[in-house]
């Protein structure tokens, strides 16, 4: 398979798409070169498609060219997943970005894959419904992205993940046949369960062209708690006991590095004494508000030596705690031009074990890391700093990942837990699922796509598949 593409084929896709939905300009596929790695690969042509049939006729010509097609929503994946690392053609979904339908009765809407997150969040918001996935990347990313990477966020610890509310997909097959899957009522097993096959696929095994999710009643009220902590030990010793009781829709962690890098952003100034931090938040209706609340103050004000816990006292003040949660990704580029940054999930009991770990291995590997992220469900952001045009620090930071993986593997968990596996962990999937696993993934990724066409060299380590 040529990286590059003939003028003859970019003819044929001209053909299919219309010339202004083409682009091979060197300045345009430079910006589709890259994702939230900040690793570089130019396709040879990026095509924005308008309807699944047009994807379709370009499926044919891939796989009778061949070249490979890389399905693309807004590039923010943080593992290389939209990333054309074998040339081809970039497929942006950016047109297919229409909310077809919201249906309030019945509690489900049917998107194109381009519509961004957080836009579709305030529509169904705006009917009094509520749509929980909520990646801190709402702001930008899109629908088709977050099913394909099965995205998470915060809430994920009460409402869980994208999974938990595709209930349908249309996609277009790697050989340009349209597949419907799955239902749009509460219930359905008829047939094997295909929706939840490319929920997470990563887009290796098909392009989603349309998503049926389905859609809650919005809780009536929020509650922001700031839980400050003398120690990482104290914050992530907490996050069992707290949810042994109390049902929270969110509980995030951050270690000292994260507390620091952000605390300007905090709207009040941080006490010296605070080495860790827990933000929870608490929905329902107001009744029930009040009653979650009363029960966590109590419970919080009987831990001992925490340094201070606080309610948001206003919407302003909750939107600016939340704000600074979602800066910590990009403000840590202050410490380092780059990062490797790992999604683990780990049982919530050792997540206190995991976070003893990273800070271990930063010493000893001389790298700064540290940690956030999604505690209530033990998926800890791991973040491993480094200056990649210091070769040293790179060959350090690859040890330091392949140790992190080993260690979460001991400690019975898993290596990503919304981010996916895409390049950055394809060599490390191995260590994850067994030979069979492994043979089974490689045989069903073979199934669809015989003739490897669809986003090639993902989730399965170069070489396989
Ligand atoms: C600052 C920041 C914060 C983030 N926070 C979170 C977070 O809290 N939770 C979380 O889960 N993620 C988070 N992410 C990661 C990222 O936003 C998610 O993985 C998101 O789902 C990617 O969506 P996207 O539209 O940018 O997809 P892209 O990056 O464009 O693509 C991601 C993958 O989806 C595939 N794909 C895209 N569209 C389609 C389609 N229509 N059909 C088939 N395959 C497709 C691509 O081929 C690729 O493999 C964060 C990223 C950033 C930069």
């Amino acid at each position: 398979m040529a990286n590059t593409l003939s003028s003859t084929t970019i003819k044929s896709l001209t053909a299919i798409v219309g010339p202004e939905h083409v682009t091979t300009t060197a300045e345009e596929l430079l910006c589709y070169a890259y994702d939230g790695t900040a690793l570089e690969y130019p396709p040879a042509a990026v095509i924005f498609p308008g309807s699944a049939a047009e994807i379709g006729r370009i499926m044919e010509l891939a796989n009778r060219v061949p070249f490979a097609v890389v399905p693309r929503g807004a590039g923010t994946g943080m593992t290389g997943g939209a990333l054309a690392v074998r040339g081809g053609v970039v497929l942006a979904m950016s047109r297919l970005n229409r909310i077809l339908e919201i249906d309030t009765a019945n509690q489900i809407a049917v998107v194109e894959p381009g519509v961004i997150t957080g836009q579709f969040q305030a529509e169904v918001q705006r009917l009094g419904l509520f749509y929980p996935p909520d990646p801190a990347s709402a702001a930008f990313c899109t629908m088709g992205g977050n099913v394909a990477e099965c995205a998470g966020g915060p809430s994920a610890v009460k409402y869980g993940v994208t999974r938990d509310y595709v209930r349908g997909l249309e996609i277009v097959l790697p050989d340009g046949r349209l597949l419907v899957t799955g239902v749009r009522t509460a219930k359905g097993v008829a047939g094997y369960d295909l929706t939840r096959l490319f929920v997470g696929s990563e887009g290796t095994l098909g392009i989603i062209t349309k998503i049926i999710v389905s859609l809650l009643a919005a809780p009536e009220a929020r509650q922001t708690f700031l839980v400050l902590c003398a120690s990482m030990a104290q914050a992530t010793g907490l996050v069992t006991k707290i949810l042994a009781q109390h049902h929270p829709c969110t509980l995030e962690y951050m270690d000292t590095t994260a507390l620091q890098i952000v605390a300007h952003s905090l709207p009040a100034p941080l006490p010296a004494a605070a080495k860790a931090l827990l933000l929870l938040e608490l929905d329902g209706d107001q009744a029930s508000l009040v009653h979650q609340s009363q029960a966590l103050t109590t419970f919080l004000a009987s831990c001992p030596d925490l340094i201070a816990v606080h309610q948001a006292t206003d919407p302003a003040e909750a939107n600016a705690l939340w704000a600074a949660r979602r800066a910590i990704s990009p403000a840590a580029f202050s410490l380092r031009p780059h990062k490797m940054s790992e999604d683990v999930v780990v049982p919530r009991t050792r997540i206190p074990d995991l976070v003893a770990f990273t800070q271990e291995l930063g010493k000893r590997l001389g790298l700064v890391i540290f940690t956030f992220g999604h505690a209530g469900d033990g998926n800890i952001h791991v973040n491993i700093m480094l200056d990649r045009s210091k070769p040293d620090e790179v060959s350090q930071a690859n040890r330091a990942k392949e140790q992190l993986f080993a260690k979460v593997l001991a400690l019975g968990g898993t290596l990503s837990g919304e981010h996916g596996i895409g390049i950055t962990k394809a060599a490390f999937l191995p260590m994850e699922l067994s030979p069979v696993a492994m043979a089974v993934t490689q045989d069903i990724k073979h199934l669809f796509d015989p003739n490897g066409v669809l986003n090639p060299g993902k989730i399965l380590p170069t070489g396989s598949a």
